[in-house]
């Protein structure tokens, strides 16, 4: 469920129209909606009522900072995968001891930051990192608490681009070796095991492939207590997909992943971490852009719209599929027309969507994508020169714009032509 609903035939962000918004920011922006970022988070922390746990928002899906704070604010930690994410949690209030570091290639400059600014966890994912870690919190003089993130070789069935718990993913320790890796880790100076971290992959859409990891974390917790290790907190990392097409059979509801946890680990005596993304943020936003023109081609129709690939990257990298709205509420009954909806950039990949059947459009109309709130601005880029496009969050009947569209000379003035040129 999210907050982007028709009112007096006009589509509003809660109780703001996007009209409104698009009238004083301009095309393209992303909006998002506080409401439904607040009920996301409350719907993962109910399912985990009765046990111990933190859900910690994945922050690659949506790092801007009053997104963070919001989320911050609820009780929120946060799942950080570089340096810059760990600073953006940093200023937006989250503390250390709320902060979990992922991520397959951490620097020893980011360990050293980390450490030095308060941390839950290290996920860490390979020796060499285990090894790196421990070098940089001895030389600190502290201990560095750490999970192991294990590979457990598992089909998550989703994109292979973003299947990460296979034994062909470059992600964390086969599980095969985990014993002999945890066994290691006890023995390094300025290491603290306290845990084990699993994640398999991003938009899953059953529970079964869950089940099947978190068993083989179980199973795993029972092994490395027995060998001596102090097991007393799980990460089961993030993944749960969302509806991205309404008239498609819906993935499972954080309730039923919150029983299927319970039911797998409920009785290990251990605090669960999840570290959900894109349900949290996905439905959360929408990519408002205004058709430029209406191309008439040979055997299809093309709208061409002024958001781009670099705006939205996920239809050219996964072929992903977003569900596009007008603005304006169509009338009922209406004719629907079909169209390839293009953006201006000089690529065949920049197209949102093909063959699509919505109700005519024509330039100058509004329209917008949804289910764009995750991994929509973070990995938007200035490609063709374009500035990077606003980010507005709407409250009730308030907004504001909380990433501002950079001007010509702001996006240019960051270049430096050398003084011998
Ligand atoms: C990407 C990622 C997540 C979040 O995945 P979603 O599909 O957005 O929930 C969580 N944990 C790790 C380690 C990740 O890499």
């Amino acid at each position: 469920m999210d907050h982007f609903l028709y009112k007096d035939g006009a589509l509003h962000a809660e109780d703001v129209s996007l009209a409104q918004i698009a009238a004083q920011v301009g095309t393209p922006f992303y909006v998002y909606s506080s409401a439904t970022l607040t009920r996301h988070f409350k719907l993962f922390n109910e399912a985990l009522e009765g046990l111990p746990h933190l859900v910690c928002f994945a922050m690659k899906s949506n790092s801007n900072q009053a997104v963070i704070k919001l989320l911050g604010d609820l009780g929120a930690g946060m799942d950080v995968v570089s340096g810059g994410e760990y600073a953006r949690a940093k200023a937006a209030g989250i503390p250390g001891e709320r902060i979990v570091f992922s991520g397959v290639g951490k620097t020893r400059a980011e360990m050293r930051m980390v450490l030095e600014g308060g941390v839950r966890q290290f996920n860490v994912e390979s020796e060499p990192e285990m090894e790196a870690l421990s070098a940089v919190a001895s030389e600190l003089g502290v201990e560095a608490p750490i999970t192991i993130r294990i590979n457990p070789d598992v089909d998550a069935k989703t994109h292979e681009k973003i299947s990460t718990g296979k034994y062909d993913d470059k992600f964390g320790i086969p599980i095969s070796r985990a014993r002999e890796v945890y066994a290691m880790a006890a023995k390094l100076p300025g290491l603290k095991v306290i845990g084990i971290d699993v994640h398999i992959g991003s938009q899953l859409t059953e529970l079964a492939p869950f089940e099947l990891a978190y068993n083989k974390v179980v199973e795993l917790t029972h092994q490395l207590r027995a060998d001596g290790h102090t097991i007393e907190r799980l990460d089961l990392g993030g993944g749960l997909g969302i509806p991205y097409e309404r008239s498609n059979t819906a993935p499972p509801l954080p309730m039923e992943y919150g029983a299927l946890i319970k039911k797998c680990v409920g009785d290990l005596d251990v605090e669960v971490e999840i570290e959900p993304g894109r349900l949290i943020s996905g439905n959360a936003g929408l990519l408002v852009t205004e058709v430029i023109y209406l191309k008439n081609g040979e055997n299809r129709d093309f709208l061409i719209v002024d958001a781009a690939m670099n705006d939205l990257i996920r239809p050219a990298m996964y072929g992903a599929h977003h569900d596009i709205v007008p603005v304006v509420e169509p009338a009922p009954g209406v004719e629907t027309s079909t169209y390839d909806i293009v953006g201006p950039v000089c690529e065949s990949g920049d197209t949102f969507a093909k063959q699509r059947t919505l109700p005519p459009f024509k330039s100058g109309d509004l329209m917008a994508f949804r289910s764009a709130g995750a991994y929509g601005a973070v990995m938007s880029s200035e490609y063709n020169s374009r500035p990077l496009i606003p980010e507005v969050l709407v409250q009730g009947d308030q907004y504001a714009v909380i990433r501002a569209r950079p001007t010509f000379d702001e996006m240019i003035n960051r270049d430096t032509i050398p003084e011998w040129l």
